[in-house]
Parts: structure tokens; sequence; C-alpha cells
């Protein structure tokens, strides 16, 4: 298989085409930003790592029957993936108070949420992402009623089989991003990547931060917090 074009440059990701119909070829950076872009830097080895986080994740996933894009890691920066039409919602699980929830509960950081809770996001830059609900959905056209459905459902199991792997890992699964999109059959899948970019990580004794919070906050030490998620959920440390 050859790669060709790019097809789209992302923050953290570029995705190119493939001599193969329906892959694509994706190239994880060690750029990160942060804020809707206005915090920007590098994390050394961030590619890598997240590469190879990701593709454990979803390999998992895929295990467990919760269908995504991945196909197969083939470097240490790049992965297959299918080639889906990705949906322009930004779909957050939350199981315990931290970031922008913390602010709008007026709760702080850190307190369980009596019930998991699943809230969307407008994946559009030039609007900053604005938090929507199922109606704005319905009017944007974002997806249909029971595409949104099968989301919110795949959403909930995808928080199951993740809290309880990481659990066993002493790591507690704060929150995180999901993004899904269509295949060209029209079937929505799981895509986009499952990283400490998209999660919120924390040590379940000393509740320390392993993810991006130490990039958006300045906490320091952001590398060695991607490596130890990678060695605790068995990965070869950017190997
Ligand atoms: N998140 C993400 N991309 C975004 C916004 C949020 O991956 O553009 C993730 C973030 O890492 C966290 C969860 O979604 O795990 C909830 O983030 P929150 O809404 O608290 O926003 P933030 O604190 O990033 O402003």
């Amino acid at each position: 298989m050859e790669k060709l074009e790019k097809l789209y440059e992302g923050k953290a990701k570029i995705v190119f085409r493939t001599s193969e119909e329906g892959t694509c070829w994706i190239e994880y950076k060690d750029d990160a930003t942060a804020f809707n872009g206005e915090k920007k830097g590098k994390i050394a080895g961030k590619g890598t790592l997240n590469n190879e986080i990701s593709s454990i994740f979803l390999s998992l996933l895929k295990e467990k029957g919760v269908k995504n894009h991945f196909i197969k890691r083939i470097s240490s920066t790049e992965q297959l993936v299918r080639q889906v039409e990705i949906i322009p919602i930004e779909v957050v699980v939350r199981n315990i108070t931290a970031g922008s929830l913390a602010k709008r509960l007026g709760w702080g950081e850190g307190k369980e949420l009596p019930q998991v809770l699943v809230e969307f996001y407008y994946k559009n830059d030039e609007l900053g992402d604005p938090f929507i609900n199922n109606d704005h959905i319905a009017i944007l056209g974002l997806c249909s009623e029971s595409e949104l459905g099968t989301i919110r459902s795949q959403a909930l199991k995808i928080n199951e089989i993740m809290k309880e792997f990481l659990l066993d890992k002493d790591l507690i699964l704060v929150d995180f991003k999901l993004e899904f999109g269509k295949t060209q059959g029209g079937e929505i899948i799981l895509a986009d990547e499952i990283s400490p970019d998209t999660c919120r990580f924390w040590d379940a004794h000393t509740k320390e931060k392993l993810d991006k919070d130490r990039f958006r906050r300045d906490l320091g030490n952001v590398e060695g917090a991607y490596q130890e998620i990678l060695k605790r959920i068995g990965g070869s440390v950017g190997v």
C-alpha cells in the first residue's frame, strides 16, 4: 500500500489518502495545543506515545465489540485506519468533575458524579467548539436522532470498558472526548484517538494528573506522564 496525498492536517495528527480505497494513513505529531489553539507547544515524543497508547485502547475496544476505525500501527508514529466521514460532534463522557464541568457546576474538581454524564460539543474551531444539546444537533443536521442514540450508547459502553481496564492499572478515568465517523456503508463507528491528549487520567492513590492537564496548566513532566500511562497499560514505552 502506498501513502498518497495529505487529506487533512489537524492539531495533533495528519491524515493521508492511500492507494487502498477506504483506508487512511495517520501520522501522530508532537505538537500540542490547548484552549482552542491559544496555547501552542510541543511535547517531546508525544506522537510516538499517543500512537501506541491509542492503538492499545482502540484494539481493546475492538476486542470488546466496539467497532472503530483502527486497523494497525505501522510505525512508531503512524497507523492505518478505515476512512470515515467525521461527524462534527465532540462527545465528552465524564465520571468525575474536572475542567469546564467543574466551572459549569461550581463543584470544584474531583467530585464523583451521581451518574455518568454525556455532553456534546459542536466541533467547529471558528466557534470555539460550543456546548450543544440534541436539539442543536438536529437543527444543525449533524446526525440523525437514531445515529445520536447509537453514539450515546457506544460512548457509555466505551466508558465502562475503559474505566474497568484502567482501574485495574491504578488509574482513574475522570473524563474523555470521543469522535465518531460514518463509513461509506453508512455505519457509525468510533474514530479519532484515545490518549492523554483526549482523556483525563489520575493516579488512583495520589490523584496525580497523568494527562494533557500537565501541559494546559504548566505542571511539568508532561512526557513522563504520557510514558507512565503507556507503561501502565502494557505498552513498550515508545519503542
Ligand atoms: N477534550 C478534548 N478536546 C477538546 C476539549 C476537551 O480532547 O477540544 C477532552 C479533555 O481532555 C477532557 C474532556 O474532553 O478529557 C473534557 O474536557 P473539558 O470540557 O473539561 O475541557 P477543557 O478542560 O479541555 O477545557
